[in-house]
């Protein structure tokens, strides 16, 4: 791997690199870092976490510092460079990261999202920014209200394609496009790089290089699974009961909708256990703010659902709890890649009742492992309905049950998601800070799903096995 110095940034960034001890490029940054100083079209297949951000930012600020200057006259200050990102939370991080990135290069950065008063974004534009990030939505209205002028962009960033792809916003994304001088840089980078982002990527790069570094989860194989069997009308207290039991300080809690989330919080909350929800019907500001709260540590459990939870770079977080397990197996990776980073170890927990288990059995086929089951003694299932519950699990406290054969085989390497094999009750070190985690597909985020209730499929919950004891 070549240094950041050897990759030939300019003291300004090397500077800064050092600051946020990073000690050598990520995969992503090695490959994009020269192509981007080069001028060159890039079509990168990394995932939020691979360190993209500063892949695309570092060689943008230094073909852009040439243009830094203190002038007060806006004229002095056009849009330069414009990042798109299809959420609130991931543009105010884009803009952070330029902010950090860009310490020592006195260009002006700003971000335009929904969700929040745009009068304050009008006066920022109006002084003028090189680098503006934006939501689609937003950059539209400003557009239209001719508050934001796009005839100057040179370099032109589409990040998380397949997440604009997912969330309706590839209209949005070309209207902008079309809005952009011919002659530009581009670079576009989603987890997927296939189907309609492709066509996509082909429509508006210009020669563009690939990159694509690997899937970033090889770290997943700290993460260490945990499937609880649980009475679905037991779920919250079991829940309750694990924070408290357990002491979990941080926990990141995925619900499939919002409705739910909002209850979980206040449940939580009702039983002296501090719990922000943050979704989307929450005000951008609310979402900040429990975002805020959540790393500053002041809250510590965050319900969240997958759409909120895009895009958050959290670091030091040491359990990710699937209060719902997801419709969407990639869902589930794309959660538990929120844990087990840095080399260190994180758990994934899942409360799992008898009609999520067509859901679960889903999960371990995509990710190629059996994730390991253990009972948490008064909240069992019953277990006349359910047999199949009690085999292969553990209890808590040690107390183990029969077999115990199926935790965490690993089926086959080839999809390194990882469960830590046969390690579910290891002691976590609550200390992460890589920027690596798996792919995500996920799909938008539902009002209220209604729960499946699949009777004839109780019985086979959590292994195949018959309905009743015989
Ligand atoms: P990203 O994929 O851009 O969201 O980055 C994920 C995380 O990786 C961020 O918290 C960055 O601060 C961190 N990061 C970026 N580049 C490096 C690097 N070269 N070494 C260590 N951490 C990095």
């Amino acid at each position: 791997m070549p240094s950041f110095a050897e990759l030939n940034l300019i003291p300004e960034l090397l500077r800064v690199v050092a600051e946020q001890g990073y000690t050598e490029p990520t995969p992503i940054q090695a490959e994009a870092i020269p192509l981007v100083l080069q001028g060159r079209d890039v079509m990168g297949a990394a995932q939020t976490g691979t360190g993209k951000t500063a892949g695309f930012t570092l060689p943008m600020l230094q073909r852009l510092a040439p243009h830094a200057n203190t002038s007060a006259s806006p004229a002095r200050h056009p849009v330069r460079a414009l990042i798109l990102t299809p959420t609130r939370e991931l543009a105010a991080q884009v803009e952070e990261a330029v902010r950090t990135y860009g310490k020592y290069v006195p260009l002006r950065v700003s971000v335009v999202f929904g969700g929040i008063s745009i009068d304050p974004q009008y006066a920022a534009l109006r002084r003028g920014v090189e680098i503006l990030v934006a939501t689609p939505g937003r950059l539209l209205d400003h557009v239209q209200q001719k508050t934001v002028n796009l005839s100057q962009v040179e370099v032109f960033v589409l990040d998380e394609a397949d997440r604009m792809l997912d969330m309706g916003f590839i209209p949005d994304v070309k209207r902008i496009i079309a809005l952009l001088p011919k002659t530009r840089q581009s670079l576009l980078f989603s987890a997927t790089l296939d189907g309609e982002i492709r066509r996509l990527a082909d429509s508006f790069l210009r020669d563009p290089v690939l990159v694509r570094v690997a899937p970033p989860n090889a770290t997943a194989d700290l993460v260490n699974h945990i499937v609880h069997p649980v009475a679905r009308e037991r779920k919250r207290e079991a829940l309750a009961h694990l924070i408290r039991s357990r002491g979990l300080k941080q926990a990141l809690v995925f619900t499939n909708t919002r409705l739910g989330a909002n209850r979980l919080a206040y449940q939580l909350n009702r039983e002296g256990i501090h719990a922000a929800a943050i979704h989307g019907d929450k005000t951008q500001p609310e979402r900040l703010q429990a975002l805020a709260d959540f790393k500053a540590g002041k809250v510590g459990i965050l319900v969240a659902t997958d759409v909120a939870a895009r895009g958050l770079d959290i670091e030091d977080l040491p359990h990710v709890v699937n209060f719902d397990l997801p419709g969407q197996p990639e869902d589930y990776v794309h959660r538990i890649g929120r844990t087990g980073r840095a080399g260190a170890t994180g758990e994934a927990l899942s409360l799992v009742c008898p009609d999520e288990h067509e859901r679960l059995t889903a999960i371990e086929k995509t990710i190629k492992l059996t994730l390991p089951r253990e009972l948490i003694p008064g909240f069992e299932p019953d277990p006349m309905l359910v047999p199949s519950l009690m085999t292969g699990t553990r209890r808590r406290e040690g107390d183990a049950l029969s077999g115990g054969g199926r935790r965490g085989q690993h089926r086959s390497d080839e999809v390194r998601t990882g469960a830590r094999r046969s390690r579910p009750s290891a002691p976590v070190d609550p200390i992460f800070s890589s920027p690596y985690q798996p792919a995500q597909t996920t799909a938008p985020e539902r009002k209220e799903a209604p729960a499946k209730q699949p009777a004839g499929q109780v019985a086979a919950l959590l292994g195949g096995m018959p309905a009743r004891r015989k």
